[in-house]
This record gives C-alpha cells, sequence and structure tokens, in this order.
C-alpha cells in the first residue's frame, strides 16, 4: 500500500526524517520544503546574491536573470498557452497578490453600476481586497455592486445551478477559488466560465491547490485570466508569491516590470520548489493525497461523535462527481463535545500537528468555531492517518 515513490519522496523533507515521532498535519498552512529547495537557497546566497534588475557585475546579472527565469519558469509550471502574452508579477504571497488584482487591475477598469462576482465563504484574503477596491470606488462615486458566488450548502462547492440569479449583462468580474481552505472543496471553475461566458475575467486564487494538483491555464483547462498563489505552500519559502496574468494591462502587469527589489531569495527557492514539482508529478501527488483525504474523510464518518465541515448528505448524494475526486488534502471536523484547543492539545500529545485555531473563513467563523482543520501533502503517510484514526476512535 506504501508506494515506493513516495517512501522516497518523503525522505527529501529533512524536518520529517528529523521528527519520526510527528505528524505534520498543517499544510495547508504552509508547507515544508525538501533538501531541493534549501540546497537551491544555499546555493544562492552563497554564488549570487545581489539585487536584481540593475546589474553590471555576474552576481547581479545572475540575480536578474534568475528572476527572469523564474518568470519563464512560473508560465511553464501552468501550462501557459500564451507565455508572450502573460505576466508574471512576484508579490509576498497571495494575500498581496489578490489585493494588487483588486486595486492596480480591477479598480480602474470598473464604472457606475458594475458588478463582482466574489466568494463570501472562502479565505478572508479573497473577500477584503474585493470589497475594499468597492469602498475606493464608492469614495470616488463610482458605485459597484459585489455580489456573493452561491455556495451550495453542505458541499463546500458553489452552486452552479444558482449562478444564473446572479450573472448579468453588468457582470464585468468573478473572484473564485481552487480549492476550499476549510472543506478541500476542487471547486467547479469549469462552471463558473460557463456561467459568465468567454469575456467576463476571472480570477483564482490557487493558493490551496498550486502544488497540489495540476493547475493548468491551457483554455480545454483552467479558463481563468488572474492565477494567485503563495510559494509557501507550495514547497517554497514564505514571503513569496504570484499574479500570473493571461493578458492584463497596467503597472503592475508590465512584462518583466521591476518595482522594487523582489524577494530575491524566495524566488531561488519558487525556482527550486516548481522544477521539485514537476519531477515528481503534481497529477501523482494528487493522487496520494486525495487517497489519503479518502482514507480519513471514511474513517471519521464512522465515528459519530465528530461532524465533518462541509460535508453533508448533498456531496454524497451528487452522484455525478464523486466525493473522492473532489476533497484535496483538507479535512476540518469537529468533536461533539471536545473545544478544538482542547482537541489541538490531545492530537498534538499524540504527535499530531494540526489547526485549531481561526480558519480564516470569511464571514463563517462560527460555522467552524470548534472544529480542526487536517491537512496534508506529498510527504504524508497511511500509517499517519490510521494512527491519527485510532487516537480519535479512543476519543469518541
Ligand atoms: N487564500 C487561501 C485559499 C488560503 O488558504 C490562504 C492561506 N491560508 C490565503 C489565501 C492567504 O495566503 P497567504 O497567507 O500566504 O497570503
Amino acid at each position: 500500500e506504501v508506494a515506493d515513490w513516495q517512501r522516497e519522496v518523503r525522505e527529501q523533507f529533512p524536518i520529517i526524517t528529523a521528527h519520526p515521532e510527528l505528524a505534520y498535519l498543517d499544510s495547508a498552512a504552509t508547507s515544508q520544503k525538501p533538501k531541493a529547495v534549501l540546497d537551491a537557497v544555499h546555493a544562492y546566497l552563497t554564488t549570487s546574491n545581489a539585487n536584481a534588475g540593475r546589474g553590471t557585475y555576474p552576481w547581479a546579472n545572475r540575480t536578474t536573470e534568475l528572476v527572469e527565469r523564474t518568470r519563464r519558469r512560473v508560465k511553464e509550471f501552468l501550462g501557459d498557452p500564451h507565455p508572450e502574452r502573460s505576466s508574471v508579477h512576484f508579490t509576498g504571497g497571495t494575500t498581496e497578490g489578490l489585493r494588487t488584482v483588486a486595486r492596480d487591475w480591477l479598480a480602474p477598469c470598473l464604472t457606475d453600476g458594475d458588478e463582482v462576482l466574489v466568494p463570501f465563504a472562502d479565505h478572508r484574503a479573497n473577500l477584503d481586497p474585493w470589497l475594499e477596491a468597492q469602498g475606493l470606488l464608492a469614495d470616488r462615486g463610482i458605485r459597484v455592486h459585489v455580489r456573493a458566488l452561491p455556495y451550495q450548502d453542505g458541499s463546500g462547492d458553489y452552486d452552479h445551478r444558482a449562478f444564473d440569479r446572479v450573472v448579468g449583462p453588468r457582470t464585468r468580474f468573478v473572484a473564485a477559488t481552487h480549492v476550499h481552505h476549510v472543506y478541500g472543496a476542487d471547486m467547479n471553475v469549469h462552471r463558473i466560465r460557463e456561467a459568465v461566458g468567454p469575456d467576463v475575467p476571472i480570477c483564482l486564487d490557487a493558493a490551496q491547490s498550486i502544488g497540489h494538483l495540476p493547475v493548468h491555464v491551457g483554455k480545454s483547462a483552467l479558463d481563468v485570466d488572474f492565477v494567485v498563489f503563495s510559494g509557501h505552500k507550495a514547497l517554497a519559502l514564505p514571503g513569496t508569491g504570484v499574479v500570473w496574468a493571461r493578458n492584463a494591462r497596467g503597472p503592475a502587469f508590465r512584462p518583466g516590470g521591476w518595482q522594487g527589489t523582489p524577494n530575491t531569495v524566495g524566488i531561488a527557492s519558487l525556482e527550486a520548489a516548481l522544477d521539485w514539482l514537476d519531477a515528481v508529478g503534481t497529477a501523482r501527488i494528487a493522487g496520494w493525497t486525495s487517497a489519503l483525504t479518502t482514507r480519513l474523510t471514511e474513517g471519521l464518518r464512522r465515528l459519530t461523535a465528530y461532524e465533518i465541515a462541509g460535508c453533508r448528505s448533498s456531496l454524497a448524494a451528487d452522484s455525478s462527481v464523486p466525493a473522492a475526486q473532489r476533497r484535496h488534502g483538507i479535512v476540518t471536523f469537529r468533536h461533539r463535545d471536545i473545544p478544538s484547543d482542547d482537541l489541538g492539545f490531545i492530537l498534538f500529545s499524540h504527535g499530531f500537528m494540526v489547526r485549531a485555531d481561526s480558519l480564516c473563513q470569511a464571514g463563517a467563523d462560527e460555522k467552524t468555531d470548534g472544529s480542526v482543520r487536517v491537512s496534508l501533502h506529498v510527504y504524508n503517510t497511511v500509517e499517519e492517518i490510521d494512527r491519527l484514526l485510532t487516537v480519535l476512535t479512543s476519543l469518541g
């Protein structure tokens, strides 16, 4: 059952192998880093560290080349069919990336009476920037209507059957999420494109999908206009984020544009992380983590003391999509009687590191209050899931 390739991959994470008694189950917060990434950081800092974009000597030239090469690498990683038209903008992370799209690109495009569709129950980082843009415009006398993307109760996904009610002739923009950070649901982005037609830009928050499953922007794959993600959740260093823009105009999206000193060491880590992820294969990673997710979900469903967030009957009833395929590496649940911080403490006493605090879900803290979140990456094992289920069973 334990695949050889996975054992080899796990051994490439020094922090994991150094602590066999611990199970890291908080990768949705941040990922661990493989040796290839640590080595790339060390190599960059010991051979080339300099500022980028202003080089008259080899270290500076190598740093400039690193940044430009990583822009190209991001496009390749995303399967960008037209890299000559798109741009890659480096940010500090998803939060800053979404804010950049909202403030520097979206706000100047909107006029009085326009409508935008945004998620009201995903990560707060994918709601606040759009509301802030609306506020900025309101100060200038431009009224923009922000509408909620409808959700399907209990599935964790958007409700594509209700899109007709919110999409109209003034719909100018949609912000959506690829994989939900609480439910692990693989959101149905295709249906959003179908509902809004080919001309309305879609911005995708890929914080929880990048590095976990293929994120490909070819027209037959994810037909979106912006992909925003954080390097630190995809095996690279914190403080490194990406906005990929298919064909955006505006100062922040100038191809090859320089806005101050980029996080060069973070960019070195990102290049190494993308190389590593492509070598292992994001489809293979997705297969592994969704098998673990299914094992955990099925185990939990047998335990009556636990309730899984966003996973009620309707998902099971939607036979068109097998539940297992739609969940990626994230399971949030609560115990009937044990508060989340106690449960987090008990689990850590058994070596499990989980999230047992606010999940930063917009407008829904009360729904996930008292919940803990288990989130996985390629280094997690069947044995860890089974041990976790044994402990959870003993608390029932
Ligand atoms: N969006 C989603 C879906 C997330 O899960 C997160 C991080 N939990 C963010 C945005 C924010 O990412 P960051 O903190 O790296 O900016």
